[in-house]
């Protein structure tokens, strides 16, 4: 889960991390009387994802009523198919140079990827193969010992900027279970002195048990964190990916469901949500399904829903009763619904499929299943049914 940037900066400033002085408003909220600082300020969409700075969400504003006007606009302006939930005001950092330092978890090696640039920015993306790596082990000592490896290789006046940056970030990465920790840019002044201009911290939502400062963000706002909130609430994962998706998905497991998104995407398909049912939670209760056709059922481009479930453990037949009985107590659910079970006791669920009358297309296989998910919904001239 990515933290908006002012919920980054809050907890890596409490942690020593120097930041610009900045206040947080809601979307159409009016800025403070008392602002950080006598301006020029920078405006900042807080929203959840990267690129707000090409994307137009981040504004330098010279007085009060150019921010007036640079809030009210960023506060209506989605980026990347997200809402903004927020702006952040900050006093305007000027006559700085832009360096770039990435912590990144390797979950598969068990360490983490140190990187850190003298192109940092908008940009960085582009820099590319001028971004030094190191691996280090994961432990504050092991990266700041990294970090101070990688210092040497950029210029002089950068070293002791992100020797320190390192130092503050390993330990905050260490302790805060964090998934990606970037400070980009890394404001340095000609004197040496350095500020954190944007920080991007992705937390692990597994740890959210052990990590009370984050979890207090999700309980706190969960306006903010609606993902998450939602999965803290209902012990399930539904996660739109694409608002003007075509095809709701309703699977099952993390990794298959991310696995099919993908299959889908590069079908030329257009899947609306990520989901993990847990189908081994529920428990002989269809209150999930229900919930995540009713949220399906809001996508304005939805053509038909996808059941996919390939079971080890969970009875399929349980879960097609489950279904039978999601889908009567879900009238206002009109799509059609493709539906692909697959394992332990596959035969008695499609049984129960078709003994239930619902006008569902039941299909064993996964490749043939996705292809009528390409067709499904659609008259004859080629448009979604209104
Ligand atoms: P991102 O695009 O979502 O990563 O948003 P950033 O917070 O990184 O801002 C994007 C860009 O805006 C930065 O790379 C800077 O070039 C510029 N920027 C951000 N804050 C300031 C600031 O205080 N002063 C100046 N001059 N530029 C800023
Ligand atoms: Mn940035």
């Amino acid at each position: 889960m990515l933290l908006l940037e002012h919920d980054g900066k809050t907890l890596l400033a409490a942690r020593g991390l120097p930041t610009p002085a900045g206040v947080m408003i809601a979307p159409g909220e009016a800025p403070p009387a008392a602002l950080p600082g006598a301006g020029p300020w920078i405006a900042k969409s807080q929203v959840a994802t990267g690129g707000r700075g090409k994307a137009g969400g981040v504004r330098l504003c010279r007085d009060r009523a150019e921010l007036e006007t640079a809030c009210a606009e960023i506060s209506t302006l989605r980026i990347k198919g997200h809402d903004p939930r927020g702006v952040r005001i900050e006093a305007a950092v000027s006559g700085a140079s832009e360096a770039y330092l990435g912590l990144s978890l390797d979950a598969g090696r068990g360490q983490v990827i140190v990187m850190a640039t003298d192109a940092g920015g908008v940009d960085v993306e582009e820099a590319g193969e001028d971004i030094a790596t190191l691996h280090a082990d994961l432990s504050p000592q092991a990266i700041g010992a990294a970090v101070i490896r990688l210092a040497e290789s950029l210029p002089a006046n950068l070293r002791r900027p992100i020797r320190e940056a390192g130092a503050i970030c390993a330990r905050a990465f260490c302790e805060m279970d964090a998934l990606l920790l970037e400070i980009n840019p890394l404001f340095v002044f000609p004197d040496g002195r350095w500020i954190a201009g944007d920080v991007r911290f992705v937390a692990d939502e597994n740890a959210l048990p052990r990590q009370p400062e984050i979890a207090a963000l999700v309980d706190g706002k969960p306006e903010s964190y609606p993902d998450a909130a939602f999965k803290k609430a209902h012990g399930y994962d539904l996660v739109v990916v694409d608002p003007d998706g075509e095809i709701g998905l309703v699977t099952t497991g993390a990794g298959l469901s991310m696995k099919l998104i993908d299959e889908m995407t590069a079908r030329g398909l257009k899947p609306f949500n990520f989901c993990d049912i847990r189908s081994g939670g529920m428990r002989g209760d269809c209150s999930r399904l229900i919930e995540a056709l009713r949220r399906i059922g809001e996508g304005p481009r939805m053509r038909c829903v996808l059941v996919n479930i390939f079971a080890g453990i969970t009875d399929l037949g349980e879960f097609a009763t489950l279904l039978v009985e999601a889908l009567r107590a879900s009238p206002d659910m009109r799509l059609p619904v493709v539906v692909r079970l697959a394992g332990n006791g596959e035969d008695r669920a499609e049984v129960i499929l078709r003994e239930s009358g619902l006008p569902l297309t039941i299909e064993r296989d996964l490749e043939r299943a996705v292809a009528l998910c390409a067709t499904a919904g659609l008259d004859k001239t080629g448009g979604a049914h209104a």
